[in-house]
Protein backbone atom coordinates (compact mmCIF):
# COMPACT_ATOMS: atom_id res chain seq x y z
CA UNK A 1 0.00 0.00 0.00
CA UNK A 2 1.08 3.11 -1.00
CA UNK A 3 0.42 6.73 0.66
CA UNK A 4 1.30 10.15 -0.29
CA UNK A 5 0.62 11.73 3.45
CA UNK A 6 0.97 10.52 6.79
CA UNK A 7 -2.79 8.24 7.22
CA UNK A 8 -2.26 9.08 10.67
CA UNK A 9 -1.80 12.95 11.33
CA UNK A 10 -1.88 13.95 7.30
CA UNK A 11 1.79 15.22 7.75
CA UNK A 12 4.15 14.97 4.88
CA UNK A 13 5.84 11.12 5.02
CA UNK A 14 9.58 11.21 3.98
CA UNK A 15 12.92 8.92 4.16
CA UNK A 16 13.69 7.55 8.46
CA UNK A 17 15.92 5.43 9.57
CA UNK A 18 17.02 1.80 8.05
CA UNK A 19 15.42 2.70 5.29
CA UNK A 20 11.79 3.32 6.12
CA UNK A 21 9.39 5.80 5.44
CA UNK A 22 8.30 7.99 8.42
CA UNK A 23 5.57 10.75 9.48
CA UNK A 24 8.34 13.90 9.21
CA UNK A 25 6.31 15.37 11.70
CA UNK A 26 7.77 14.99 14.94
CA UNK A 27 4.63 14.73 17.81
CA UNK A 28 3.67 11.73 15.25
CA UNK A 29 5.43 8.56 15.43
CA UNK A 30 4.07 6.96 12.28
CA UNK A 31 6.29 4.45 10.48
CA UNK A 32 5.51 3.14 6.79
CA UNK A 33 6.64 -0.20 7.90
CA UNK A 34 5.29 -2.05 4.71
CA UNK A 35 5.58 -5.53 5.47
CA UNK A 36 6.22 -8.25 2.98
CA UNK A 37 2.86 -9.63 1.34
CA UNK A 38 2.86 -13.64 1.66
CA UNK A 39 2.71 -15.30 -1.86
CA UNK A 40 2.54 -18.86 -1.98
CA UNK A 41 3.84 -20.84 -5.00
CA UNK A 42 3.41 -24.42 -6.19
CA UNK A 43 5.99 -26.83 -7.81
CA UNK A 44 3.44 -28.82 -9.53
CA UNK A 45 4.57 -32.52 -10.57
CA UNK A 46 2.70 -33.57 -13.00
CA UNK A 47 2.21 -37.33 -13.68
CA UNK A 48 5.39 -39.48 -13.72
CA UNK A 49 8.44 -37.60 -13.77
CA UNK A 50 7.56 -33.94 -14.87
CA UNK A 51 7.08 -30.28 -14.03
CA UNK A 52 3.64 -28.53 -15.23
CA UNK A 53 4.73 -24.63 -15.52
CA UNK A 54 1.75 -21.93 -16.77
CA UNK A 55 2.29 -18.86 -18.86
CA UNK A 56 0.60 -15.62 -17.15
CA UNK A 57 -0.65 -13.27 -20.09
CA UNK A 58 1.09 -10.24 -18.74
CA UNK A 59 4.45 -11.89 -19.12
CA UNK A 60 6.23 -12.19 -22.52
CA UNK A 61 5.61 -15.20 -24.70
CA UNK A 62 8.22 -17.64 -24.12
CA UNK A 63 8.20 -16.96 -19.93
CA UNK A 64 6.45 -20.01 -18.15
CA UNK A 65 7.00 -19.97 -14.28
CA UNK A 66 5.11 -21.94 -11.18
CA UNK A 67 1.56 -21.17 -10.15
CA UNK A 68 1.41 -18.18 -7.47
CA UNK A 69 -1.17 -16.13 -5.40
CA UNK A 70 -2.23 -14.40 -2.69
CA UNK A 71 -3.96 -15.55 0.44
CA UNK A 72 -7.02 -14.66 1.01
CA UNK A 73 -8.15 -13.21 4.53
CA UNK A 74 -7.46 -15.47 7.05
CA UNK A 75 -6.84 -18.69 4.70
CA UNK A 76 -4.24 -21.27 5.42
CA UNK A 77 -1.48 -21.21 3.21
CA UNK A 78 -1.74 -25.30 2.25
CA UNK A 79 -5.71 -24.44 1.12
CA UNK A 80 -4.57 -21.35 -0.71
CA UNK A 81 -1.85 -23.30 -3.23
CA UNK A 82 -4.09 -26.17 -3.88
CA UNK A 83 -7.04 -23.50 -4.72
CA UNK A 84 -4.76 -20.86 -6.74
CA UNK A 85 -3.89 -24.45 -8.70
CA UNK A 86 -7.22 -25.63 -8.81
CA UNK A 87 -8.04 -21.78 -10.00
CA UNK A 88 -5.18 -21.24 -12.61
CA UNK A 89 -4.95 -25.06 -14.54
CA UNK A 90 -8.02 -26.45 -13.04
CA UNK A 91 -6.08 -29.65 -11.37
CA UNK A 92 -6.85 -31.16 -8.25
CA UNK A 93 -4.03 -31.38 -6.44
CA UNK A 94 -2.53 -32.56 -2.98
CA UNK A 95 0.58 -31.15 -0.89
CA UNK A 96 3.54 -33.46 -0.92
CA UNK A 97 5.77 -31.02 0.89
CA UNK A 98 6.88 -27.84 1.78
CA UNK A 99 9.72 -26.52 -0.25
CA UNK A 100 10.78 -23.51 1.99
CA UNK A 101 10.15 -19.68 2.05
CA UNK A 102 12.03 -17.18 -0.35
CA UNK A 103 11.82 -13.19 -0.51
CA UNK A 104 11.40 -11.51 -3.41
CA UNK A 105 12.29 -8.29 -3.03
CA UNK A 106 11.62 -5.91 -5.97
CA UNK A 107 7.86 -7.14 -5.06
CA UNK A 108 8.85 -7.06 -1.42
CA UNK A 109 6.64 -10.59 -0.92
CA UNK A 110 8.07 -13.75 0.64
CA UNK A 111 7.45 -16.78 -1.82
CA UNK A 112 5.81 -19.47 0.28
CA UNK A 113 6.77 -22.61 -1.82
CA UNK A 114 5.03 -26.10 -1.92
CA UNK A 115 5.84 -29.29 -3.46
CA UNK A 116 2.31 -30.58 -4.73
CA UNK A 117 1.23 -33.32 -7.21
CA UNK A 118 -1.37 -33.59 -10.05
CA UNK A 119 -2.33 -36.29 -12.54
CA UNK A 120 -5.53 -35.00 -14.03
CA UNK A 121 -6.78 -32.66 -16.79
CA UNK A 122 -5.23 -29.53 -17.34
CA UNK A 123 -8.05 -26.78 -17.76
CA UNK A 124 -7.37 -23.36 -18.24
CA UNK A 125 -10.61 -21.13 -17.65
CA UNK A 126 -8.64 -18.70 -15.61
CA UNK A 127 -8.29 -15.38 -18.02
CA UNK A 128 -5.09 -14.76 -17.15
CA UNK A 129 -3.29 -18.48 -17.88
CA UNK A 130 -3.56 -19.09 -21.80
CA UNK A 131 -0.99 -21.87 -21.97
CA UNK A 132 0.66 -24.21 -19.91
CA UNK A 133 4.27 -26.25 -20.46
CA UNK A 134 4.62 -29.58 -19.61
CA UNK A 135 8.66 -30.96 -19.07
CA UNK A 136 10.17 -33.76 -18.36
CA UNK A 137 12.59 -33.37 -15.21
CA UNK A 138 15.66 -33.77 -16.84
CA UNK A 139 14.64 -30.37 -19.53
CA UNK A 140 13.76 -28.14 -16.85
CA UNK A 141 15.74 -24.64 -16.64
CA UNK A 142 15.01 -22.66 -13.54
CA UNK A 143 15.83 -18.76 -13.01
CA UNK A 144 17.56 -16.94 -10.06
CA UNK A 145 14.60 -15.38 -8.13
CA UNK A 146 12.52 -17.18 -5.53
CA UNK A 147 10.25 -19.02 -7.46
CA UNK A 148 12.91 -20.50 -9.45
CA UNK A 149 15.06 -21.48 -6.25
CA UNK A 150 12.10 -23.36 -5.54
CA UNK A 151 11.46 -25.10 -8.06
CA UNK A 152 15.55 -25.99 -8.58
CA UNK A 153 15.16 -27.30 -4.65
CA UNK A 154 12.45 -29.49 -5.81
CA UNK A 155 14.63 -30.89 -9.18
CA UNK A 156 17.56 -31.47 -6.86
CA UNK A 157 15.75 -33.58 -4.38
CA UNK A 158 14.72 -35.52 -7.41
CA UNK A 159 18.17 -36.24 -8.61
CA UNK A 160 18.59 -33.08 -10.82
CA UNK A 161 20.36 -30.08 -11.33
CA UNK A 162 18.96 -27.51 -13.33
CA UNK A 163 20.81 -24.85 -15.36
CA UNK A 164 19.49 -21.45 -14.17
CA UNK A 165 18.57 -18.94 -16.99
CA UNK A 166 18.08 -15.35 -16.31
CA UNK A 167 14.95 -13.56 -17.30
CA UNK A 168 14.75 -11.69 -20.38
ZN1 LIG B 1 1.83 11.65 11.08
Amino acid sequence: MTFNYCPTCKGDLGPGPDGYTVCLDDSCNFVLYENPTPVVAAVIEYKDGNVLLAHNTKWPPKIFALVTGFLEKHEDPEAAVLREVKEEVGLDAEIRGFLGHWTFKRMNQLIIAYHVYADGEVVLEDPEIDEVKIIPFEKVRTWPTGTGEALRKFLRSKGYDPEVVPFR
